[in-house]
């Protein structure tokens, strides 16, 4: 019996004495406590449910959380690192690898956890360096069932993508969560600039705080963390830091940065919050090849285009070039293809601009 259901049951055969039960009860924690522990992998405690409030105070602590089980009934294990200050504070949830391909927001918590002291914390850090545990063992973007793990949440008693979105809702995201900071990067055979996305006036300051180079308001799409969770009362963005695949030493470096300094600004950690000037655009084009072959660009990423720009050239399996691709709109490219097979019809590149339509403020 857990140990919740014993206490209910002792309330319920003497609920005269429940409250002289309750007191002895509840100074022996965990007994009462939301966090439910349900064993240990070396050494690490399997948690069912986190709730950081039960924590002590100024430590770095490390959890598997079980998001669900796979077809050998072994749990797809995700892992937590709480480092809980020894002031109260803000709850500053960050993300990474809900996208199994998408591995540099990993290493910035990897850093991260490092580098906060939780003895000059101003409330708690839950960190989770990797969400979509069967898409990292495989690379691939998507959860093991095909589906986008980052498109379901917060997730339904459905088919496996849905489960563990909505074990990890439930259980761990959006309880311990004050504010949130999703980590990607673009996907396999593409890059982005460092890019974040916002999608109301709170969400687009904390953008601007973590120093991407493009802020794009972006009503988003349903079954996002970032969208489920600012439609739920927790500001939330999506942080996007360059190529997939790798650690990338200066993308790490800027996004660790970022973070600092929206914690600074949250009075989190002390310090000087620093001064940052994204380019913000509220509306984005993707320009595509009208023929297949092998494509060369032109145009650097985060580069300034004019409408008609020549960007990129196709060349058939002889090298005679069959295509001139031009941009669509004139802007900055975000997002660029690195892999230089294109069927036609894929995308080439990106470009985002601000779009002065009053009713494009937040997104268009
Ligand atoms: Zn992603």
């Amino acid at each position: 019996m857990k140990p919740a259901l014993l206490l209910a049951a002792l309330l319920l055969a003497a609920p005269t004495l429940a409250p002289l039960a309750l007191a002895p009860l509840a100074l022996c924690a965990p007994a009462l406590a939301a966090t439910e522990r349900s064993g240990s992998l070396a050494g690490v405690p399997v948690i069912d449910r986190l709730d950081t409030a039960d924590l002590a105070a100024g430590q770095v602590q490390h959890f598997w959380f079980r998001a669900g089980d796979n077809a050998l009934a072994q749990g797809w294990q995700v892992p937590v690192i709480v480092v809980k200050g020894a002031r109260p504070g803000p709850r500053l949830l960050v993300t990474a690898g809900i996208h199994g391909d998408e591995l540099n927001g990993i290493a910035v918590i990897h850093r991260l956890a490092a580098q906060i002291d939780p003895a000059r914390l101003v409330g708690t850090l839950v960190m989770v360096p990797g969400l979509n545990t069967p898409g990292l063992l495989a690379s691939t973007r998507e959860f093991s069932d095909g589906n986008n793990l980052n498109r379901v949440m917060p997730g339904k008693a459905g088919g496996a993508a849905d489960r563990h979105a909505q074990r990890l809702w439930d259980g761990l995201l959006r309880p311990n969560a004050d504010l949130a900071v999703d980590l990607h990067t673009q996907s396999r055979g593409t890059a982005y600039v460092m890019y974040a996305f916002a999608s109301t006036a709170e969400t687009r300051a904390m953008a601007e705080l973590v120093g991407p180079d493009i802020v794009k308001m972006d009503g988003g799409e349903k079954g996002t963390l970032e969208n489920e969770l600012t439609g739920d009362g927790v500001p939330a963005i999506t942080f996007e830091l360059g190529r997939p695949e790798v650690f990338d030493a200066n993308s790490v470096q800027r996004g660790v940065d970022g973070l600092i300094n929206l914690m600074t600004a949250k009075g989190m950690i002390a310090g000087t919050v620093a001064a940052t000037a994204p380019f913000v655009t509220n509306r984005i084009v993707a320009v595509r090849t009208g023929t297949a072959g092998w494509m060369t660009l032109l145009a650097p990423l985060g580069s300034d285009v004019v409408k008609g720009q020549p960007i990129a050239t196709i060349a058939d399996s002889f090298g005679r070039i069959t295509e001139t691709v031009t941009a669509a709109e004139s802007g900055r490219i975000n997002t660029i293809a690195t892999d230089p097979r294109r069927d036609a019809g894929d995308m080439v590149a990106r470009i985002v601009w601000w779009d002065t339509e009053p009713k494009c403020a937040l997104g268009c």
